[in-house]
């Protein structure tokens, strides 16, 4: 046997995997060495030295997959104690559940609990880097600091961005103003604090970005959504993203209501927000656009153009009633495209598996034509894409020497891999998470044996288990609230429904 000498600095060995290596064959992977010297890949061969080397840990990875860790694109860390908490409704109703107005203040407690919890999940589901768009409201710095001090205990690699609007909700939805009597208007906007005097972009500036971001987490910005910021606002994040070179997440055209609403408040821009962006000087390469379900062509045509991305997240948008993104028309432009689960109270599960499964599903029922096979793309947009997006592609996402030791590493002794015929196809349409059994974050074993090493997951448990009373308080009070609203949410969601909406394709992806 071709024995080669490990790299000098080799801390840990993973020896004997399934790798899917970057421009290899992901159906049928070849077994693989992976030499990790602290927090990078040092090197990858068939087979290398390592007896008699007592500083460097050895994990058996023969019988499992060595995949790049996945990147959740999208996700919000402020309501993962809300899963579960509905059925499926449409998407302008659950904002009133998931960020409702006169939303009462948090205790630092819960916000450092729900934060380890949501990474939990994430960690044990695969997930080594997450993009927590968050929302903190009111914001208080102690909770900022919970958040930073959660993330750091737990592990994982983080892309944060403060979630930020200046437009009042109400004045987002079509038919919203004129359908709910006045009084009750005051119960319809989002909690984006687009009345309070604190500048939450210029503190951030001033408090984060100006300073190195803690280890493990890297910056992003998060305007909530074209609609909801005003031209300067946009513009001051563009100058800020330009100026860090930082990413930015936002969502567009999630819902049909959002589509409709462009097509009635901006005809001086065709109706379109992509080319309202376009037109502001804020379109560029920095940007991802989450959801992009009701796209048009030439909208994509334009992000492609200006190399913005998409983070599609299928959970969410087949449960709050919004549809299918238009999946391989993204594809034919060359549009990149990342994965995330999105928020808990939407997508409940934060697990890459469904959203790959759905997503290569999706893009099969969308298009009567047979298109390219779709499991590997799944893999790289769980993976590459959401590296690429935020701006991360050169260090995450692949399993290369001199990338980050952020891996996963799936236990191939089970019935969902008996026999393996495509590692690909089973690892998006078969395999759900059950056989995550060890992650890697920064080189360090973070997930072992499918528990947390870094928190006992006991004492995780234990502190939600304090705080819900809270929240399941305050929870009972925003849902009798939005019951009270309900029959003039049906009669709004209605007429968003049926209006005419000018889309040039149909509203599922195909064309
Ligand atoms: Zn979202």
């Amino acid at each position: 046997m071709n024995e080669t000498e490990i790299p000098d600095g080799t801390t840990l060995l993973l020896k004997g995997g399934r790798a899917l290596l970057p421009g290899k064959d992901w159906h049928d992977p070849e077994c693989a060495d992976i030499a990790i010297a602290g927090d990078k890949i040092a090197g990858i061969a068939a087979d290398y030295r390592h007896v008699d080397r007592t500083d460097v840990e050895v994990i058996d990875a023969r019988d499992h997959l060595v995949v790049p860790g996945f990147v959740n694109a999208h996700y919000h860390s402020h309501d993962v104690l809300a899963k579960g908490t509905l059925e499926e409704v449409p998407l302008e109703t659950w904002r009133l559940y998931a960020l409702p107005p006169q939303y009462p203040p948090r205790s630092a407690e819960e916000v450092y609990a729900r934060t380890l919890l949501g990474a939990l999940e994430c960690l044990r589901s695969g997930m080594t880097t997450i993009q927590d768009m968050l929302t903190l409201y009111p914001y208080q710095e102690r909770h900022m600091d919970a958040v930073m001090k959660a993330y750091d205990a737990v592990g994982v690699r983080v892309v944060f961005a403060l979630q930020y609007a200046d437009r009042k909700g109400i004045d987002t939805i079509p038919f919203w103003r004129d359908t709910f009597p006045s009084e009750l208007h005051p119960l319809l906007s989002t909690s984006t604090e687009p009345e309070r005097q604190l500048d939450l972009l210029g503190h951030f500036e001033s408090t984060r970005l100006k300073s190195p971001a803690p280890t493990r987490v890297s910056w992003a910005l998060g305007p909530s959504s074209p609609e909801r910021c005003s031209t300067p606002l946009l513009q001051r994040t563009t100058e800020l993203a330009r100026r860090y070179d930082i990413p930015v997440y936002t969502h567009i055209y999630e819902s049909r209501g959002m589509a409709l609403q462009a097509r009635l408040t901006i005809p001086e821009y065709s109706g379109l927000l992509i080319e309202r962006l376009a037109k502001e000087g804020v379109l560029d390469p920095r940007l991802n656009f989450a959801h992009s379900v009701w796209l048009s062509p030439r909208e994509i045509e334009m992000l492609a153009e200006h190399g913005a991305g998409v983070v599609l997240n299928p959970q969410g948008n087949l449960k709050m009633k919004c549809g299918i993104a238009p999946i391989r028309l993204l594809q034919g432009a060359g549009v990149r495209i990342g994965l995330g689960c999105d928020n808990c109270s939407c997508s409940d599960a934060q697990n890459m598996f469904v959203a790959m499964k759905l997503f290569t599903l999706l893009a099969a029922v969308s298009d009567p034509i047979p298109g390219p096979p779709q499991a590997a793309n799944a893999l790289r947009a769980a993976t590459e894409g959401g590296a690429e997006g935020a701006r991360l592609g050169q260090s995450i996402g692949r399993i290369a020497p001199g990338y980050k030791a952020d891996l996963t590493l799936i236990d191939t002794a089970d019935p969902s891999w008996s026999p393996m015929n495509s590692a690909a196809r089973q690892l998006v349409h078969i395999e759900a998470g059950r056989g995550v059994r060890h992650v890697v974050v920064d080189g360090r074993i973070v997930v072992r044996d499918r528990r947390l090493t870094t928190i006992d997951e006991a004492t995780i448990y234990d502190a939600v288990k304090t705080v819900m009373p809270d929240f399941r308080r305050d929870f009972a009070v925003i849902s009798e609230r939005v019951a009270k609203l309900q029959p003039y949410l049906d009669r709004a969601h209605r007429q968003i429904m049926t209006a005419p909406l000018d889309m040039d394709r149909l509203p599922f992806g195909s064309h």
